[in-house]
C-alpha cells in the first residue's frame, strides 16, 4: 500500500494507473477509522482497481475549533487497518498541502442545505465539505467515490456538486453500518464513556420509535413531538433536531405517503460528542 502526502506524487501515480486503463475509486474520510469506513472501502474494491482512502481531518468544515481539537486521530491504527483490507494507496495530506493560504479559503453557497439541520445548527460547515471534497475530485479524479447514507444531507451536497460543477465520478452511496446495540458507528464514539454510550444508544431506538409510530398512522407532528419528548427524557442526551424529510431533496414531510421514501434524521450531544443518525422508513412487507 502506498501512501502519498503531497498531491503532486498520488497525481503523478494516479495519472500512470489511468493511463493503464485502471478504474479509480475514491472514499474520502477524517480518520479514526471503523466499521463504517471499511465497508466504504470494501464497495470500493469490487469496483475499482485503485481504491484511494483520503485522511484529512478538515479545518475548514468545523465550525467550533474544540469539535476540531478534540476530534479522534490515529493514523498509524488507520494506516495498519487499510494494509489489512486491501486499500492500495492512502492521500494524508496537511493542512498547509490543502490549504497553502489558510486565510483566504473560497468559500460556497449552498443554498437550501444551509438553512436546514446540519446546514443550520453548524454554520460553514457544508461550505468547508464542499471546498475539501471539490479538492479531493480535483486531485484524485476518481471514476466513482463513496459516500456514507448516515451523512444523508453531505450526501445530498456531494451530489449537487457533482451536477452543477460537473465532476465526472459516480457518486456511490453506502448503508450505515451499525453496533448491534443499533448505535451508528461513528469515529466520535471513541470520545464516549460507559454511561455515554448507554445515551447513545437512545438516538437509534428513537428513530425506530418515529418510524413505528408513523408506519401505523399517527399524525406526523404528533409521532415527532412523543419522540422529542422520549429524547428529551434520555439522561445526558441533548437533542438538537429531530426532522421528517423527503429522502433525495429533505424537504420536511408534514404528510407521510409510503410513495415518497421518507427519512427521519436525528442530531444531538452526549457529553458534549456531537452526534447524528438517520433512518429511511421501511415499509413493512
Ligand atoms: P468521516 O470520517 O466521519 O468524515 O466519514 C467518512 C465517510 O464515512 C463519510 O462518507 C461517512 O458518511 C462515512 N461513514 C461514517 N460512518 C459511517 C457508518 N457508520 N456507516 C457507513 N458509512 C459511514
Amino acid at each position: 500500500m502506498k501512501v502519498f502526502k503531497s498531491i503532486e506524487t498520488i497525481r503523478i501515480f494516479l495519472a500512470a494507473q489511468r493511463n493503464r486503463q485502471l478504474k479509480i475509486g475514491l472514499v474520502p474520510t477524517m480518520g479514526a477509522l471503523h466499521e463504517g469506513h471499511v465497508s466504504l472501502v470494501e464497495n470500493a474494491k469490487e469496483q475499482n482497481d485503485i481504491v484511494v482512502v483520503s485522511i484529512f481531518v478538515n479545518p475548514a468544515q468545523f465550525n467550533k475549533k474544540e469539535d476540531l481539537d478534540k476530534y479522534p486521530r490515529n493514523v498509524a491504527r488507520d494506516i495498519e487497518l487499510l494494509k489489512e483490507i486491501g486499500c492500495t494507496s492512502v492521500f494524508l495530506p496537511s493542512t498547509d498541502e490543502m490549504y497553502p493560504s489558510q486565510e483566504s479559503l473560497l468559500k460556497f453557497d449552498v443554498g437550501y442545505l444551509d438553512g436546514i439541520m446540519e446546514g443550520k445548527f453548524r454554520p460553514g460547515h457544508f461550505s468547508g465539505v464542499a471546498l475539501v471534497v471539490s479538492k479531493l475530485f480535483n486531485i484524485v479524479d476518481p471514476d466513482s467515490s463513496y459516500f456514507g447514507q448516515k451523512d444523508l444531507q453531505q450526501l445530498a451536497l456531494i451530489k449537487t456538486l457533482k451536477r452543477e460543477l460537473n465532476f465526472r465520478t459516480q457518486i456511490v452511496n453506502v448503508p450505515t453500518i451499525r453496533e448491534v446495540s443499533g448505535l451508528a458507528k461513528s469515529s466520535r464514539n471513541e470520545r464516549l464513556d460507559e454511561k455515554g454510550l448507554r445515551a447513545a444508544v437512545n438516538i437509534f431506538k428513537g428513530l425506530k420509535l418515529l418510524e413505528a409510530k408513523i408506519l401505523v398512522g399517527a399524525s406526523l407532528k404528533n409521532a415527532k413531538r412523543g419522540v422529542e419528548e422520549f429524547y428529551n427524557e434520555i439522561d445526558g442526551f441533548e437533542l438538537e433536531y429531530l426532522e421528517i424529510v423527503q429522502t433525495d431533496n429533505l424537504r420536511t414531510i408534514r404528510e407521510y405517503k409510503p410513495e415518497i421514501e421518507t427519512s427521519i434524521c436525528v442530531a444531538g450531544y452526549v457529553a458534549g460528542v456531537r452526534l447524528l443518525d438517520n433512518i429511511c422508513i421501511q415499509l413493512k412487507q
